[in-house]
C-alpha cells in the first residue's frame, strides 16, 4: 500500500556511528538482510525502508537514542512484535526503527498486590505464562499473542477475545515507564488502583501508537486464575439470534462470560478450507456461528454453559452446539477462529475493517453493510466475524471469485467509505481495536470530534515538538 508521507532526510554515517555507540555494534543493524524483517509486516500490506534499526537493551539506552534523535531531528519508529495491522510500526519513509524486543525482562511479580511489572518487549504469551506460574491470570489474549509485545499491546490499546470480561489493554495497566521524545524518562510505574494526584498521564500514552513517546515498561494487573474454562461452538441462523444468545449468556453467567465470538459461514468456510488442520466442529453447516467461553473461579462453569445452551435450544435460538470435552478440542475451536484473518489471503484481495457499533446494532450493521458493499461491487464477498460481545467486528470483504485482485484492492477507500458511513450513522467507531496508524489516518479528522482532534494535536506538539516520534501516524 502506498503511503503519502514526506521522506525524511538521509542519515549521515557520522550520526549512524553515534547511534551505534549507544546500543553497541551488534545491536545497530544496517545491512539490507538484517533490516528486512523490520520494514514489512506479516500480511505484506505495508513495505517500508530504513537506514538503521536500533535494538536497545535498557531504558537508559532508549533515553539516549531519543536524546540524540531530538538533538539532530531524526525521526524514530518504535516497534514491538511487528504484528500491528494499520502500518503504525513500519518506517514508511526511511525513519530509524527502535525495536523494543530486547527489553524483555519481567522486573517483578507481586502476588499480594496482584501486579506484574514487564518491560515493553516481553511477548504477550510470555507474560500470560508467567502469570499462570504464580497461579494468576493475565487475561489479554489475541491471535498474535505468540509474537506481539506488551509495549505494542499498550501502544495500540489492544482488545482481543477476553475484553468482554476483563476490558481492553488500557484497563489492565496500572502504571507505565515512558521515554519522551527529548530523552526524559517518565517514571509512573505505579501499582496503585487509587491515585488521584492530577492528570492521568498514563492514559495519554496508551493507544498513542508510539506518537507521544516510547513505552519501556508497564505495571500490569493480575487476576485470579479461573478454575474452570468451558467452551462451546454453536450454529445458528442469524446475528439477531446470536444477540439473543448473548443476552441469555450474560444473564446466566454474568462476569464469567469471557468470550462471545460471532462468525459468518463464509468465514468458517475459508478457515476450514485454508487453515492447516482446521475442522468444522458441527456435523451440518449453519449460516452463523458463535464461539462462547466461560471462565469461572468455581467448578460450575460447565453446568452454567449447558443451561445457557438448553435455554437457547428451547427458545429456538440455537440450532446445534458442541461443548469442548478436552483442552485439545477447545484449542481446535479457537484455531478455527484465529485462522480467519489469514484464511482470507488465499481467496485473493481482502478489504479490511475493524469497526465497532453498539452491541444491539450489530445485526442491523451487518445487514446494511452487506447490502451496500455488494451494491458497490457486484460479487464482493463480505466475511464478517469478531467480538460480538464488544460490538466489534472484523468486517472484511473478499474480492469476487475470479476477479482482478489489483482492481479490487484499488477500491479500498471506496469500500471503507461505504462501510464507515453506516458505522458512524450507528454511533460506532472506524477503529475498534487495531488503531489508526497510517491506514485510517486520513479518515480520522473526518470522523472524530473537531475539538478532540485539536487537543490531540496540542498534546502531540507539547510532547514531541520536533515531530520525531512516529511521524505521519495517527495524525
Ligand atoms: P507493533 O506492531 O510492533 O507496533 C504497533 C504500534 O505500537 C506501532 O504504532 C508502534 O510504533 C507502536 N509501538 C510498539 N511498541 C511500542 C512501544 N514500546 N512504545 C511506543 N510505541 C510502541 N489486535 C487486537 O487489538 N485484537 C486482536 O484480536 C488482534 N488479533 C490479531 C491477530 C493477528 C493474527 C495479528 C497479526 C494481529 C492481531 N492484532 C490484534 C493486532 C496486533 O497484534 C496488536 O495491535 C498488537 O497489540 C501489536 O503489538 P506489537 O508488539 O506487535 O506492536
Amino acid at each position: 500500500m502506498n503511503i503519502n508521507q514526506p521522506a525524511v532526510p538521509p542519515l549521515s554515517p557520522d550520526l549512524i556511528a553515534k547511534f551505534r555507540a549507544v546500543v553497541g555494534e551488534r545491536q545497530a543493524l544496517t545491512a539490507a538482510e538484517d533490516v528486512a524483517p523490520y520494514v514489512t509486516e506479516e500480511r505484506n500490506l505495508f513495505h517500508g525502508r530504513t537506514p538503521l534499526v536500533l535494538r536497545p537493551g535498557s531504558t537508559a539506552e532508549v533515553a539516549a537514542i531519543c536524546k540524540l534523535a531530538s538533538a539532530h531531528g531524526i525521526a524514530l519508529v518504535p516497534q514491538g512484535g511487528n504484528t500491528g495491522l494499520v502500518g503504525g510500526q513500519t518506517p514508511h519513509n526511511g525513519e530509524v526503527v527502535v525495536s523494543l524486543k530486547r527489553l524483555d525482562r519481567i522486573r517483578e511479580v507481586d502476588t499480594a498486590s496482584n501486579t506484574m511489572t514487564c518491560e515493553a518487549g516481553v511477548v504477550l504469551q510470555v507474560a500470560q505464562q508467567k502469570a499462570a506460574e504464580v497461579d494468576r491470570l493475565f487475561p489479554l489474549s489475541l491471535g498474535a499473542e505468540g509474537s506481539c509485545t506488551i509495549g505494542g499491546n499498550l501502544s495500540t490499546n489492544a482488545g482481543g477475545t477476553a475484553a468482554l470480561a476483563y476490558g481492553v489493554a488500557r484497563e489492565m495497566a496500572l502504571g507505565l515507564e515512558v521515554v519522551l521524545a527529548d530523552g526524559r524518562v517518565l517514571n509512573a510505574l505505579s501499582k496503585l488502583k487509587k491515585d488521584n494526584t492530577g492528570y492521568d498521564l498514563r492514559n495519554l500514552f496508551i493507544g498513542a501508537e508510539g506518537t507521544l513517546g516510547i513505552i519501556t515498561a508497564a505495571t500490569l494487573k493480575l487476576f485470579p486464575k479461573p478454575r474452570a474454562i468451558e467452551t462451546a461452538f454453536v450454529g445458528l441462523q442469524s446475528p439477531a439470534q446470536a444477540l439473543k444468545l448473548l443476552s441469555i449468556a450474560q444473564a446466566e453467567a454474568a462476569g464469567s462470560l469471557t468470550s462471545f465470538e460471532l462468525m459468518a459461514e463464509i468465514a468458517l468456510d475459508f478457515s476450514v478450507k485454508h487453515g492447516i488442520g482446521v475442522r468444522d466442529p458441527l456435523s451440518e453447516r449453519h449460516p452463523w456461528y458463535v464461539l462462547m467461553e466461560l471462565s469461572s473461579p468455581r467448578e460450575d462453569a460447565r453446568a452454567t454453559l449447558e443451561a445457557i445452551l438448553e435455554k437457547g435450544l428451547e427458545d429456538g435460538i440455537v440450532d446445534d452446539a458442541v461443548l469442548a470435552d478436552s483442552l485439545s478440542q477447545r484449542q481446535a475451536f479457537w484455531k478455527l477462529r484465529d485462522e480467519m484473518s489469514a484464511a482470507q489471503k488465499p481467496e485473493g484481495g481482502s478489504i479490511k475493517h475493524d469497526i465497532s457499533v453498539p452491541v444491539a446494532a450489530v445485526p442491523e450493521f451487518i445487514a446494511e453493510a452487506n447490502a451496500a458493499v455488494v451494491k458497490l461491487i457486484a460479487g464482493a464477498r463480505p466475511v464478517p466475524f469478531g467480538h460480538l460481545g464488544d460490538g466489534n467486528l472484523h468486517y472484511n470483504v473478499s474480492q469476487p471469485v475470479g476477479g482482478d485482485t489489483a482492481d479490487f484492492m484499488a477500491r479500498w477507500h471506496e469500500v471503507n467509505a461505504v462501510v464507515f458511513e453506516i458505522v458512524l450513522r450507528m454511533g460506532g467507531s472506524i477503529s475498534a481495536e487495531h488503531g489508526i496508524g497510517v491506514l485510517k489516518r486520513d479518515e480520522l479528522p473526518e470522523v472524530k470530534d473537531k475539538t478532540a482532534i485539536e487537543l490531540m494535536r496540542a498534546f502531540k506538539a507539547l510532547l514531541d515538538p520536533l515531530g520525531i516520534m512516529n511521524p505521519g501516524k495517527v495524525l
